[in-house]
């Protein structure tokens, strides 16, 4: 029988990526709901670190369905903020997570920002976690910087403001298809398989 890990998220974005990747490894993905988990059962990210909430994630999922969960948590550090928002970058701009209100906050303080000091980087830490306890992590970062004003209108969250080096776009007019290839959270992808494959 092949392995089975449940998915912690809801995003169908996130899901089809960490799919694509764990499928090499003869491993099928399932969905929370999938697996019999509530569909609003709601696991409150109040850790202090990207590992601890994505950790949080994955292991109340793993206790409702006695199944590896796998979780992610991401964050943009800005250099100009000392690395801020960071483990607030969903509710940056409020309580109630808001893409145009995180965006409009992040543009807001770093108005006095020069172009040369805008610099930044997406980090994610995936979390598997087994029923026996067992925990792997892996990690994976995009650099790049924030942009001056929003453009483009693919993706979501802060795409319309990071541009990742070696670019001149932001994420938002690159695309998904073209972003996935080198986003953090295709990195932490990455090494999730570098890890599974060594076990
Ligand atoms: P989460 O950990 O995936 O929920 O992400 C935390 C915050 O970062 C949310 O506000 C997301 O919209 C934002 N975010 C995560 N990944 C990306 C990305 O690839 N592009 C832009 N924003 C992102």
């Amino acid at each position: 029988m092949s392995e089975v890990f449940v998915a912690a998220t809801h995003n169908k974005g996130k899901l089809k990526e960490m799919e694509a990747i764990v499928k090499k490894l003869g491993i099928d993905m399932i969905t929370r709901d999938e697996a019999g988990v509530p569909h609003d059962y709601d696991i409150v990210e109040d850790g202090e670190t990207l590992e601890e909430n994505s950790y949080k994630k994955a292991y109340a999922i793993m206790k409702m369905t006695n199944l590896p969960s796998i979780a992610d948590d991401t964050g943009l550090m800005v250099d100009y903020l000392n690395g801020a928002p960071g483990v607030y970058t969903g509710r940056f701009g409020g309580p109630e997570e808001s893409a145009d209100k995180n965006n409009a906050k992040l543009l807001d303080v770093m108005k006095d920002c020069p172009k040369d000091k805008r610099t930044a980087k997406f980090v994610t830490v995936i979390t598997l976690v087994y029923p026996d306890g067992k925990k792997i992590v892996a990690r994976g970062e995009c650099h790049g910087r924030i942009a001056e004003k929003k453009c483009g209108t693919n993706g979501f969250g802060y795409d319309p403001l990071f541009i990742p080096e070696g670019s001149d776009l932001t994420f938002a007019e690159l695309g998904t298809d073209y972003k996935n290839t080198i986003s953090h959270r295709r990195r932490a992808l990455e090494d999730l398989e570098r890890i599974l494959e060594g076990k």
